[in-house]
C-alpha cells in the first residue's frame, strides 16, 4: 500500500524552480506610462487618502501609505477588457501592493473563462 504513494512525491519536487535567470516581466501597457494615466491615478489614490479600498469580508484592507505602504490605483474594470474606462474615475481604486496584484490575478482568471 505504502508503495502506490512513492510516485506523488516526485510531483511536488518538481514544482520548485531553478532558474538562475527568470523571465523578465511582462511589458506594461504603454498606457501606464502617460500623463493622463499618472493624473487619473494620483486622483484615485488621493479620493481614498492613501488607503487600500478593497473590502474582504466586510472588512476594509487596513493598509494605507501613512502606515508606509505603497499605495497604487487599480482598474475596478481591467483596460485590457474595457480600454474606454482606462481614464474613468469611477472604475479606479485605490489599492496596497497585495490587492493590487490580487485584483489582477483575477482579471486574468476572468479573461479566461471567457
Ligand atoms: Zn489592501
Amino acid at each position: 500500500m505504502a508503495r502506490d504513494r512513492i510516485p506523488t512525491l516526485g510531483s511536488r519536487i518538481a514544482t520548485l524552480d531553478t532558474r538562475k535567470a527568470k523571465p523578465l516581466p511582462k511589458k506594461a501597457d504603454p498606457h501606464y506610462q502617460t500623463a493622463e494615466h499618472e493624473e487619473w491615478a494620483e486622483f484615485v489614490k488621493r479620493r481614498a487618502g492613501y488607503r487600500c479600498e478593497h473590502v474582504d469580508d466586510g472588512k476594509r484592507c487596513w493598509r494605507s501609505a501613512e502606515k508606509g505602504y505603497r499605495m497604487y490605483a487599480d482598474h475596478i474594470k481591467d483596460i485590457k477588457d474595457r480600454p474606454d474606462l482606462a481614464l474613468d474615475r469611477d472604475n479606479g481604486r485605490c489599492a496596497c501592493s497585495s490587492h493590487n496584484v490580487r485584483a489582477g490575478i483575477q482579471a486574468r482568471a476572468n479573461r479566461m473563462k471567457s
